[in-house]
C-alpha cells in the first residue's frame, strides 16, 4: 500500500471491500482531506475490475479489508471528523449499459458546508440517529445515510462480528431491528418484500423504534408498499426518487396513498421540468453539479441551462400533474417505438401484472423489419398465454399489446431489483 502521506486533494481511493464501520470513516476522513474516495463492489470479476479501474484511474486502490482501518489510522485524526469537501465518485448500477463514475469535484468549504447542511435537514439526522445499513455501501444512498448519520453524531449498525458488512438476509436484519432498535433505515423494495415474507412465518419485531425508513432505487410493487404503511409507526416511511447522479424527490407515504404510483415532488432545494417527450430533468445549486468522470460527451448530454439554473437528466421518463408530484413511465433507452408509435414498457407490465398467475413480468422488444421494434413479454409464473392476450386486448391498445410472450422461471435482476431488459 502506497503512504497516505503521498495522498493529495484530488487523489483517487478505489475501495473494493466490504462494508464497514472503519469503511465509513475512511470516507469521511478522506473526503474531508479533498480525496474521493470510490467506492465499488468488492465482488466485480477481474474483467469488471480493470475496466472501472482503466476508467477511472485510481491513485491508490484497496482490496484487503485489513487495510481500511490501516489506511485510516494513519491519516490525520482532526481530519476524520472534517466537514467533506467533495462526494464520493460512485459508479452508477449500469443497468441501461457502461457504467459511469459521477464526479463532483472539490467543493469550496461553504459549499461542502452548505452540502451536509442541506442533507441532515433533509432526513433530519440527529447524534439520536442509530441508522441501520442494509445495502452494500458501494451504493450512494446508503452510504449517504450512514455517513450523515455519523457526520450528525450519530450510530451506523449492521456490521457482522469480524466488522464487516454481510450480504443483506432479513433473519439478521430482524435480530438488529430488536437488539439494536435503529431509528433509520434505508432499503430496496426487494429489502422489504424479503423481511416481510420472513415476518410472516416469525411475526413482526418491534418496529416502534423507527422514526425514518425510506425506499427507492426501482419500482415498490403496491403491496408491499401497503405493508410497509401498515406495520412501521405512522409518518415514518418514505419514498423518494434518485440515483447515482442525485435526489430528486421525497414522498411520505401519506402523500402516496392520495397519490398511488407518484414519487412525489421535488425535494426542497431541487426543482423538476418534464420536457414534452416525457424528459425529466432535475434543477439542482451549483455546488450539486457534477460531470460523468473522464466522458465528457455524457456530461454534456446530461446537462443544460435553464432559466431556474443548471439542470440534469439522468435519462427517466415521466409526467408531473398539477401539483407537481412526479410519475415515472420509464427510461429514455427502454422506451419501444413500434409502428412510430411509444410504448413504456411499465405502463404495459402494470397492466399485465395484474392477470391472476403472474408473479413477474417484463416488457422488451426485438427488432421488427415490419415495425422497426416489436413488443415483447417474459413472464414468471403459472398463467397460459391465452389468459395474457386476451386481457391484453381488453386492457390495451393495439399497439402495446405484446406479439409475443415468453416463459421463465426468472427475470434478470440488479441487487436492486431493476430488470436487466438489456439481457432479455
Ligand atoms: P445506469 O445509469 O448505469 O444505467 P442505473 O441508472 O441503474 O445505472 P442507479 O443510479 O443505481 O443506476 O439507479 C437509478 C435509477 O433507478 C433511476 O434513474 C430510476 O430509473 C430508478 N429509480 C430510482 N428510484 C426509483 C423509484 N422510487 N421508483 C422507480 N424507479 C426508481
Amino acid at each position: 500500500m502506497p503512504s497516505p502521506a503521498s495522498l493529495r486533494p484530488g487523489d483517487r481511493v478505489a475501495l473494493l471491500v466490504p462494508g464497514s464501520r472503519d469503511y465509513l470513516d475512511l470516507v469521511i476522513a478522506l473526503l474531508a482531506g479533498g480525496v474521493f474516495p470510490i467506492p465499488l463492489d468488492p465482488r466485480l470479476t477481474a474483467t469488471e475490475r480493470a475496466g472501472v479501474l482503466d476508467d477511472l484511474a485510481p491513485t491508490l486502490a484497496i482490496t484487503d479489508p485489513a487495510d481500511v482501518p490501516r489506511l485510516l489510522a494513519q491519516l490525520p485524526a482532526p481530519a476524520r471528523h472534517g466537514v467533506p469537501l467533495g462526494r464520493p465518485i460512485h459508479v452508477t448500477s449500469g443497468t441501461t449499459g457502461h457504467p459511469k463514475g459521477v464526479f463532483s469535484g472539490l467543493l469550496k468549504p461553504d459549499q461542502a458546508a452548505a452540502l451536509v447542511t442541506e442533507e441532515r435537514a433533509l432526513w433530519g439526522f440527529t447524534a439520536d440517529d442509530v441508522n441501520l445499513v442494509l445495502s452494500p455501501l458501494y451504493h450512494s444512498a446508503p452510504l449517504r445515510f450512514a455517513t450523515g448519520t455519523l457526520l450528525a453524531g450519530g450510530r451506523v449498525v449492521g456490521f457482522a462480528e469480524d466488522g464487516l458488512q454481510a450480504p443483506f438476509d432479513p433473519v439478521t436484519a430482524t435480530r438488529l431491528i430488536e437488539t439494536e432498535r435503529p431509528t433509520t433505515m434505508f432499503c430496496v423494495p426487494a429489502h422489504l418484500q424479503r423481511l416481510f415474507a420472513h415476518w410472516d412465518r416469525v411475526g413482526v419485531p418491534d418496529l416502534s423504534s423507527f422514526r425514518l425508513v425510506a425506499h427507492a432505487g426501482a419500482p415498490c410493487p403496491p403491496a408491499i408498499k401497503r405493508r410497509l404503511i401498515e406495520l412501521f409507526p405512522p409518518e415514518t416511511t418514505w419514498e423518494f426518487y434518485g440515483s447515482t447522479e442525485g435526489q430528486f424527490t421525497a414522498c411520505r407515504s401519506e402523500e402516496w396513498q392520495q397519490r398511488p404510483g407518484s414519487v412525489g415532488r421535488a425535494r426542497p432545494g431541487r426543482r423538476l421540468l418534464v420536457e414534452d417527450d416525457g424528459t425529466i430533468w432535475c434543477v439542482v445549486p451549483d455546488a450539486a453539479r457534477f460531470s460523468y468522470f473522464g466522458a465528457p460527451e455524457k456530461t454534456a448530454q446530461a446537462w443544460r441551462d435553464t432559466p431556474q439554473g443548471p439542470a440534469f437528466t439522468v435519462g427517466d421518463l415521466g409526467h408531473l400533474d398539477d401539483d407537481g408530484y412526479l410519475y415515472l413511465s420509464g427510461r429514455r433507452e427502454d422506451l419501444i417505438i413500434t409502428g412510430g408509435v411509444n410504448v413504456y414498457p411499465v405502463e404495459v407490465e402494470n397492466v399485465l401484472s395484474a392477470v391472476p398467475g403472474v408473479l413477474d413480468i417484463a416488457v422488451h422488444s426485438v427488432p421488427s423489419d415490419e415495425w422497426g421494434q416489436q413488443v415483447i413479454a417474459t413472464v414468471v409464473g403459472d398463467v397460459d398465454e391465452d389468459a395474457l392476450r386476451s386481457y391484453a386486448r381488453e386492457h390495451l391498445a393495439p399497439p402495446k399489446r405484446p406479439k409475443e410472450y415468453r416463459f421463465v422461471e426468472a427475470l434478470p435482476r440488479t441487487l436492486t431489483g431493476k430488470v436487466l431488459r438489456r439481457q432479455l
